[in-house]
């Protein structure tokens, strides 16, 4: 069994016996480990097409108007489609697939296979061994995910008593819950507005995490025009 991992749409040229005539293949599987492109003959059938296979080449031809729309010569057991394809027009990654990521340098290899090591013992290591010719040597590491990854740890929080604000909106204090199942709404998230001197707590329903700073101007604007205070510290 192959694993697709991508869906997209892909222009082809098909090669005619009178010229060439672009068509757009629609829900092409994209799976990494077929070496060969496979076109679905019942897919074909199924879009309007009408298939007709002799000894020689198979023909596929529009339904409706019978016009010709690709040939696939018969070859070694295979029938070939006669068609190039022209720019893979777009294609919806259901896996990593398709990430986009800058192609790492000859120094990101060497950071990675090494185990991630620095920078500076990483190009000493370089030269004294001759691993890196001068050009890859002065080049900068980019970024690296699993290095940004490990070297986060948690700050220890404080369990030391603060003292109580004397007066409304002194201090407002926030935070994020979530990621939960969806909601009906879709959201995912909530952050709270927590006034520490009232205790007086409001809380806001998020699709994104990104959306705190709207949600906390809006608490602003509503509670500073409510209490007639401004907010000291958040
Ligand atoms: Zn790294």
């Amino acid at each position: 069994m192959v694993q697709a991992t991508g869906i997209g749409t892909i222009i082809m040229e098909m090669h005619l016996p009178d010229g060439t005539l672009r068509c757009t293949l629609t829900s092409v599987l994209y799976v990494p480990t077929l070496k060969k492109n496979l076109f679905s003959i019942p897919k074909a059938t199924q879009s309007g097409t009408v298939v007709s296979i002799d000894s020689t080449q198979c023909v596929i031809q529009n339904l409706h108007t019978g016009q010709l729309l690709a040939v696939a010569k018969h070859s070694r057991g295979l029938y070939m489609l006669q068609g190039t394809s022209v720019i893979i027009q777009q294609a919806t990654p259901t896996a990593q697939a398709f990430t986009a990521s800058s192609t790492p340098t000859s120094m990101d290899l060497l950071h990675q296979r090494f185990g991630y090591i620095g920078i500076r013992c990483l190009k000493a290591m370089a030269i004294s061994n001759h691993l890196l010719n001068k050009q890859d040597l002065s080049q900068e590491l980019q970024f690296c995910a699993e290095c940004s990854q490990g070297k986060q740890f948690c700050l220890k929080v404080s369990r030391s008593k603060v003292p109580r604000p004397l007066k409304r909106l002194q201090l407002v204090t926030s935070d994020v819950c979530g990621p939960f199942s969806l909601s009906l709404s879709g959201a995912r998230y909530f952050c709270t507005f927590n006034d520490s001197h009232s205790k007086r707590t409001v809380v806001a329903i998020l699709k994104h995490k990104g959306e705190v700073f709207d949600k906390f101007k809006v608490f602003e604007a509503t509670t500073t025009k409510e209490i007639r205070l401004p907010i000291e510290v958040f």
